[in-house]
Formats: C-alpha cells, sequence, structure tokens
C-alpha cells in the first residue's frame, strides 16, 4: 500500500540498527568536546532568505534542492539543507560571538535536499559538523582539519584521502575567474546546460561539475593556486606546514572549489575510494567537506568574523564502514528474561525485574500471560541472554535457577536483594569471557 511507503530517498532507523547510530554519535560529540567544540541544536527550518544568502544563490542546494514551504501566505521557511547558515544564524542572534573568542560549536543534524536519489544521496541525511569563529589564522584551519581526521581515523574507516587546496580571497579570485572564463569559453558548447551558466555567473564551480564531458574539459584549466596573493599563500604554506607536524598526511587538489565570494583560503575534502564490483570500475564519495569563509558572518549580518568549519555525512560514514566491514556496536540483547509459573510467581518476578532495573540491567518478563514453552520461545527469539524461571518450587525455597542461554550453565542463585548485585557479576563476566 503507498501509504506506508516512505518517501523516495527517506530511510526509516530500526531498532537493529539504531544502536550503531547512537554509537557513532556518541563517538562524535566525545571527540569534538576533547577540541573544545560545545553542541548546538538549531531549528529544522529557517527562513528561506537564510539559506539562499548563506549558502550562495548561485549552488546546486539553494537553486534545484530546497525543500520551501510557504507559511500564512507571507513567509517562506526552509528545511535546512545544511547545517551552517542556521548554526551562524544562532551564535549571532544569541551572542556567542561576544563570549571568549574563538566560539566553537558543532552539531548533529538532519538535512533536507530535493537530490537525485542513489547510493549514498538521501533527501534527507544527517551530518555531523563543526563551526569555529574568531580566527583567521592558519593554525585554527588545521586544528579543524584534525578533529575531521581524528574522527576518521578512530573510528576504523580506512582509505580515505585529505585533499586540500586554498581558493584564495575575493582579491585573488578575480584575476583567476577571468583566467578559467578565457579558458572555458571556446567550449562553450560541449558544456552542460548548468555550465553555460555557470560560465557567466560563476566559473568556478565550472571545475566541480559532475557531467563527465565538463570534467574532462576542467583537466587542463587554470590553477587557483598559481593566482593566489602573497597573505592567501602564506596561509596556505602554514597549513602545509601545521598538517605536516601533525602528521596528517593529504594531497592538493587544486579542484576543490566552493565558488563563493564568502568563502576564502582553505578548502579540504575527506574522499573514499572504493571498487564497484557491480559496475567493476572506481568510485569515490565525500564523506566530508568544509573550509574557510571569513566573508559569511558578515553576509548575513555579524560583524566581520573569520570563521570556517566541515559538514560530514553519516550515511556515508557508516556505508563506508558496512563496505569495510565495520560495524559499530551490536543491538542491546536482553540480560534476563525471567519466566514466571502461576499467578504468586508472577508477582515475584515482577517486583525482581523491577529491582534489577533499578540496577541498570535490562531485564523482561512475561506481559502476555503466556505458558513456559511459548515464554521460552520468546526468551530464544529476543536473544535473551539468561533466563530464569520461577514456579511454585522456587518460591518456597527461595532460590532459582539462572541458565546461560548460549552455554546453557546454570546457577542456583537466592531470590532475595542480593540478587541484581550477584547477577551484574555474573553477567559482566559473561561479558568479558566472549570478548
Ligand atoms: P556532493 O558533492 O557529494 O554533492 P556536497 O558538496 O553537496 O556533496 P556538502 O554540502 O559539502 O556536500 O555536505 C557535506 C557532506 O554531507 C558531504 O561531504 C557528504 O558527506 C554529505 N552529503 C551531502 N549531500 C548528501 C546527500 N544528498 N546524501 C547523503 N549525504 C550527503
Ligand atoms: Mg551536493
Amino acid at each position: 500500500m503507498e501509504l506506508l511507503e516512505r518517501p523516495q530517498g527517506t530511510e526509516d532507523i530500526l531498532p537493529a540498527s539504531s544502536a550503531e547510530w547512537i554509537a557513532l554519535e556518541d563517538f562524535l560529540r566525545r571527540t569534538a568536546l576533547c577540541f573544545g567544540f560545545r553542541e548546538i541544536r538549531v531549528p529544522t527550518f529557517e527562513k528561506t532568505e537564510l539559506f539562499s544568502r548563506g549558502v550562495g544563490e548561485t549552488t546546486d542546494v539553494v537553486q534545484k534542492e530546497m525543500y520551501t514551504v510557504s507559511s500564512s501566505g507571507t513567509h517562506t521557511f526552509t528545511l535546512r539543507p545544511e547545517g551552517t547558515a542556521g548554526t551562524i544564524r544562532a551564535v549571532l542572534q544569541n551572542g556567542l560571538l561576544n563570549e571568549a573568542l574563538p566560539q566553537r560549536v558543532y552539531y548533529i543534524l538532519s538535512c533536507f535536499r530535493h537530490e537525485n536519489t542513489q547510493k549514498g544521496r538521501l533527501r534527507e541525511f544527517h551530518q555531523f559538523g563543526v563551526e569555529m569563529a574568531g580566527s583567521p589564522n592558519p593554525s585554527a584551519d588545521a586544528e579543524v582539519i584534525s578533529l575531521a581526521k581524528q574522527i576518521i581515523d578512530d573510528i576504523g574507516v580506512k582509505n580515505v584521502e585529505l585533499r586540500i587546496n586554498s581558493i584564495g580571497c575575493p582579491e585573488c579570485r578575480k584575476k583567476y575567474q577571468e583566467a578559467l572564463k578565457a579558458y572555458f569559453q571556446p567550449h562553450h558548447d560541449t558544456l552542460c546546460p548548468d555550465c553555460k551558466s555557470r560560465l557567466e555567473r560563476n566559473p568556478m564551480r565550472l571545475l566541480d561539475c559532475k557531467n563527465e564531458k565538463c570534467h574532462q574539459i576542467g583537466k587542463g584549466a587554470p590553477e587557483i593556486l598559481d593566482y593566489l596573493c602573497d597573505d592567501c599563500s602564506q596561509h596556505f604554506e602554514k597549513l602545509k606546514r601545521n598538517l605536516g607536524l601533525l602528521g596528517i598526511v593529504y594531497t592538493i587538489d587544486p579542484r576543490i572549489v566552493r565558488g563563493l565570494d564568502y568563502y576564502t583560503k582553505t578548502v579540504f575534502e575527506f574522499v573514499t575510494t572504493h571498487y564497484n564490483e557491480k559496475e567493476k570500475k572506481q568510485e569515490t564519495l565525500t564523506v566530508c567537506g568544509g573550509g574557510r569563509y571569513d566573508g559569511l558572518i558578515e553576509q548575513l549580518g555579524g560583524q566581520p568574523t573569520p570563521a570556517l568549519g566541515f559538514g560530514m555525512g553519516l550515511e556515508r560514514m557508516l556505508m563506508t564502514l558496512h563496505q569495510q566491514g565495520v560495524t559499530l556496536a551490536e543491538p542491546s540483547k536482553c540480560d534476563i528474561y525471567f519466566v514466571p509459573m502461576g499467578e504468586k510467581a508472577e508477582e515475584k518476578a515482577l517486583q525482581l525485574t523491577a529491582s534489577l532495573r533499578k540496577d541498570g540491567i535490562f531485564a523482561l518478563t512475561d506481559v502476555v500471560g503466556r505458558g513456559l514453552r511459548a515464554q521460552m520461545k520468546y526468551a530464544d527469539k529476543i536473544g535473551a541472554r539468561f533466563t530464569m524461571v520461577i514456579g511454585d518450587n522456587e518460591l518456597e525455597s527461595g532460590e532459582a535457577v539462572l541458565k546461560n542461554m548460549q552455554t546453557g550453565e546454570k546457577i542456583t542463585m537466592k531470590l532475595d536483594e542480593t540478587l541484581p548485585e550477584r547477577f551484574a557479576d555474573i553477567e559482566i563476566a559473561d561479558r568479558l569471557t566472549k570478548e
């Protein structure tokens, strides 16, 4: 039934895989904090104007990919296609730049883009991102890049390449844009329709066109690094030196551009490469992209403040991990399932379950009124690690048998207030022997 089909390009994160998301998010939060970044949470939608200004009128995101709704006929709002614009809006509106600078914030949020869906390209996806505001210095760039690098390494993603570039400042770009126009002009008729209009409005964006023909033509294009002014060039040299000191390996890729007036100097991407068995070709996917945008805060109405950040696609991170055979976390399993036989036993199981839960143990008992066999079947289906049957005999003796469902091992235990603590010891020991 169509009603039961989720919208194209969206995903359900089911209980079986939510443990991985939780582990990933925990890890991101802990790592960000080590670098001094604290969490910010911003609205899911903002005024449309914020994104057209903050992301840029000439970008694909603003021109084709935004989900915009009009509300009460007068205002238009857009579901956030990325995290930076809303975050900077919140930082400015709440005066966070009046606090000690640099200000460091991170976010974990969903983004919405009306894209052609395919593997790794969704219409609702999740990003972890950071923004640092208040430092023009290349050591800030190195710090932000090293945070992304530490996340990627420690989480265990392999074959990720860091590519960096500098796109200079509006000054260096003037000459470069002219050189690009002159280069692409003779190829005008071969360019895709998007690039034909980019040639006039924003020629740097031709360099990251995904159309194969434009891509080929772009290969011979002039490179921005040859057009950098002294200041931008020194900035880039210092960044490379700092990355070297941190032992971070990178390649320089003159084709990475952001191509907007307020993006300046450093731009970077972390790219994974893997072999697509079906199509028999090598594929690359950007898992993280970022850079410096010294003009953005002013563009959005704040005092001129240098800033930079990155956005990391979480579905792409998990997808890459899975392709490489890594699972971040297994779904949680019930630690102990009580199997009561009869009304009195049910009451005892109710109390025991409650006392174990208070000690943080994942404990369940029957809430359906099933018989012994059906309960054991249920315990088995949900993968309960231990079970304990309680009937009249157990109530009388005040003792019951704890069964390890995997090894079959049985231990007799007292059904008194010491049970939670003794069970916790057994449960931990069992976990340790498995590891
Ligand atoms: P791409 O070139 O792949 O379209 P982008 O330049 O549009 O990426 P950014 O706006 O820089 O991407 O977003 C940061 C990160 O978010 C990307 O590097 C990617 O990991 C992820 N991302 C972007 N768009 C999507 C999407 N539609 N589905 C899933 N992840 C995405
Ligand atoms: Mg895109």
